[in-house]
């Protein structure tokens, strides 16, 4: 495959040359002077001396040839709601409340904490603040006061903008209080909270400084408030990681190596055009809604749809009737979701006309080949894994559509993007493995490409210290993820480096185990750990949800099922890897974003102390596992 080969070799030999004609995809309103500063490694300048705004490309700069087609479309299964603006509206919308923020106060460079549900003012604010130069720290609106606290006062917002309520399932949840509550926790204290008001909880205002939203903004229906064109490297937002091994960590992104890398990534990995449609089911509260949500699709001229509300509601075929109403072209989600619909009645995707969408792109978490499997007969389309990390903002591996179709392997996200040269490196040496099929860490050698994390938040030491001294002997980024690459270059990831399971000297990927676990027909979805043996140093303990537990009622029917699973894993990788027990609960531990909590799930397997859980969903999860190891 001669096409991509070339892509990605000019990408990495001929990189300033390769970036300069991606910056073409966006407006400069003043033109870069130097593609790449890496003089300071690991530190990268992307487009040294260029002034732009990423308001202005995602907006502004559409409404020449496309002002009134739809920018946004937010739909709500939870209010039965569908908003959509044009991209003149957009621009009108978002003017209104860079307005307003300003009148409470925010510059240039001010930070403005957006803790909301998903309705189409938080993707105003979000581009509100990007319009006036302010970085926005978008919070998950489904977290509680403590998580909240922590995040505002890393950030230390000069504003705040919220809602009343969010709503999930049909269920109201109230949003003030939280607010409120983390404010009071917080030592920092923002001056201004602007406050949307659904109706759907009451609220009380307090005055000096909270504002609402409706009332501020009838004052400012004609306001215009031109972009400010802001340096190439000014921060446009921080960002939480998921929290899923650790402490988040704040992601700092900037503004034109950010809107480059998407434009590029529209073009190049999505073969996405102008007036198409994007629907990605995440949420603005991670990655995925920032770079896939709000920024990418809107800077490419596409129509975005923001859903609120579960895949299942009214029923499982909610997705795909807006897939068919809105004649979606891309879409994006996450295995864990899939797996959700898999439940359901395959029925109800074929009620529906899919015959727009070209493809459905998956990411966030590895996808096993059943849900893989059953996802591309179901939808009969193509199902692109992509990997990428909060840090980086853009896919480091998948597949790139847009330069050169390729066929996809079950078990892998791809090849290595253009931009990224990804490396395999042995942990223990810090050496690059070049064969195929060896194990090593994914790391990237540095400038990481634009898009990516500028530095921690605040905090350089330890973006250099995580990021970039993990590996001794090298200094390379470090994903903390475990991979093979094979001969043709599709990678497989394995695992994260702290889940690699070290069982007599032998290093196993939590992954494959689970993989192999998973290939069970009555197993639905399952977790493998390390667990501390004093004979072995660790064993694999495996923690299964059963596909159909109706026949689980005793102990003998469990083991039987135990039995069988631990003859697969023996029959697939060896019996080194045959967990020392597969315990089978109704739920497993996950971040609100859906990710598996294996670092949890081990300490509680160990009898330790799980740590940090305010990312976690159903702490209900734990307290199953606790009770299974005694
Ligand atoms: P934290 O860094 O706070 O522990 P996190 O790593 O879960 O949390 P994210 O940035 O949301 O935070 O997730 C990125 C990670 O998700 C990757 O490093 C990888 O472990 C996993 N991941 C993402 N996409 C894929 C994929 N397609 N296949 C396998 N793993 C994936
Ligand atoms: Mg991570």
């Amino acid at each position: 495959m001669p096409q991509y080969a070339d892509f990605y070799r000019r990408s990495i030999e001929e990189r300033d040359a390769f970036w300069a004609e991606q910056a073409r995809l966006i407006d400069w309103h003043t033109p870069p002077q130097q593609v790449c500063d890496d003089s300071h490694p690991p530190f990268a300048r992307w487009f040294v001396g260029g002034t732009t705004n990423l308001c202005h490309n995602a907006v502004d700069r559409h409404l020449k040839d496309r002002a009134s087609q739809p920018a946004l479309v937010a739909i709500s299964t939870e209010t039965d709601t569908e908003r959509s603006y044009s991209f003149a509206e957009l621009h009108a919308e978002v003017q209104r409340m860079a307005a307003v923020l300003r009148g409470l106060g925010v510059q240039k460079g001010d930070r403005v904490l957006i803790y909301m549900p998903m309705i189409a003012e938080a993707a105003f604010a979000m581009l509100a603040c990007a319009r006036i130069g302010a970085l926005h720290s978008v919070v998950f609106g489904g977290f509680a006061s403590g998580s909240l606290a922590s995040r505002i006062e890393d950030a230390e917002p000069v504003a705040v903008v919220s809602a009343d309520a969010g709503s999930r399932g049909g269920k109201v949840v109230p949003y003030k209080p939280l607010l409120d509550e983390a404010i009071q926790l917080s030592r920092h204290k923002p001056a201004a909270v602007l406050m949307v008001d659904r109706g759907l909880a009451p609220m009380a205002l307090r005055a000096g400084r909270d504002h609402d939203w409706a009332a501020l903004r009838a004052r400012h229906l004609d306001t215009q408030v031109p972009c400010e064109w802001v340096d190439s490297t000014h921060p446009s937002y921080t960002l939480y990681t998921s929290g899923t091994t650790g402490k988040p960590k704040g992601v700092q992104r900037d503004t034109g190596g950010y809107a480059v890398a998407l434009a590029a990534s529209m073009k190049h990995i999505f073969d996405a055009e102008a007036g198409q449609t994007y629907f990605a089911t995440s949420d603005i509260g991670w990655v995925v809604g920032h770079s896939y949500i709000i920024y990418g699709p809107l800077l490419a001229g596409m129509t975005t749809i923001m859903y609120e509300g579960l895949p299942t509601r009214p029923d499982a075929g909610v997705w795909w009737s807006i897939v068919e109403k809105y004649k979606v072209t891309h879409m994006f989600s996450a295995p864990t979701a899939v797996r959700v619909l898999k439940k359901q009645d395959p029925a109800y995707l074929a009620r529906y006309d899919l015959s727009t969408l070209k493809a459905l792109w998956l990411a966030g978490e590895p996808l096993d080949e059943p849900t893989a499997q059953w996802i591309a007969g179901a939808l009969g389309r193509p199902v692109i894994d992509n990997y990428w990390q909060t840090e980086t903002g853009w896919p480091i591996l998948t597949l790139v559509n847009g330069v050169e179709k390729q066929a996809a392997r079950f078990g892998s996200p791809g090849k290595a993007v253009y931009g990224y040269n990804v490396k395999l490196i042995d942990e223990a040496t810090g050496e690059e493995l070049r064969g195929a099929n060896q194990k090593g860490v994914v790391a990237i050698e540095g400038p990481l490409p634009p898009g990516c994390m500028q530095t921690v938040w605040r905090d350089d030491a330890r973006f250099v210290n995580t990021y970039w001294k993990s590996i001794p002997g090298r200094m390379v980024y470090s994903t903390f993820d475990w991979g093979i690459r094979d001969a043709d270059g599709y990678f497989f990831i394995l695992g994260r480096t702290d889940d690699v399971i070290n069982v007599a000297g032998h290093r196993l990927g939590t992954r494959e185990i689970e993989e192999s676990i998973a290939a069970h027909p009555n197993i639905a979805e399952v977790a493998v750990v390390g667990v501390a043996d004093a004979l072995k140093g660790q064993v694999a303990m495996a923690f299964a949800v059963a596909r159909d537990a109706s026949g689980l009622v005793d102990e003998a029917a469990r083991l039987k099922l135990e039995g069988e699973v631990m003859k697969q894993v023996d029959a697939q990788l060896g019996a080194v890897a045959r967990p020392a027990r597969v315990h089978f609960v109704t739920v497993l531990p996950k971040t609100r974003s859906g990710k598996l909590l294996r670092r949890a799930l081990q300490a509680v397997a160990e009898r330790r102390d799980p740590g940090d859980l305010t990312t976690m969903e159903d702490p209900a999860a734990l307290q199953q596992v606790k009770d299974l190891v005694g």
